[in-house]
C-alpha cells in the first residue's frame, strides 16, 4: 500500500497551530494521533471530523474563485471577440 499516495490526496492539518505533522501507530487504527508540532492528542476519527469542516470551506472557496476565472476568462474572450469583429469590420 502506497501511504504517501494517500496523504498528499488529503493533508489534514492540526486544528489547534495548523501543523500538518502527526506521529501515530500504524498498527493502530484507533490509536492516538499527535501533533508533532504543539502535541495535542486526538484519534483519526476525530481529526478527520475536525478537518472537515476545513476542507468543505476550502472547497467552497476554490469553486468561488474557478467560478470567478472562468468568467473573467470568458469576459475577456468575448471583447477580444468584439475587438476582432471590429477591426475586421474597420478594416
Ligand atoms: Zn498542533
Amino acid at each position: 500500500m502506497d501511504e504517501s499516495k494517500y496523504d498528499r490526496q488529503v493533508t489534514l492539518l492540526c486544528p489547534a497551530c495548523g501543523s500538518d505533522q502527526f506521529s501515530f501507530d500504524d498498527e493502530e487504527e484507533d490509536g492516538p494521533v499527535k501533533c508533532v508540532n504543539c502535541g495535542r492528542e486526538t484519534t483519526r476519527d476525530e481529526l478527520i471530523a475536525e478537518n472537515g469542516e476545513t476542507i468543505e470551506a476550502h472547497v467552497a472557496e476554490v469553486g468561488e474563485e474557478v467560478t470567478a476565472d472562468i468568467a473573467k476568462e470568458l469576459n475577456k474572450s468575448l471583447r477580444d471577440a468584439f475587438k476582432g469583429n471590429k477591426h475586421i469590420r474597420f478594416k
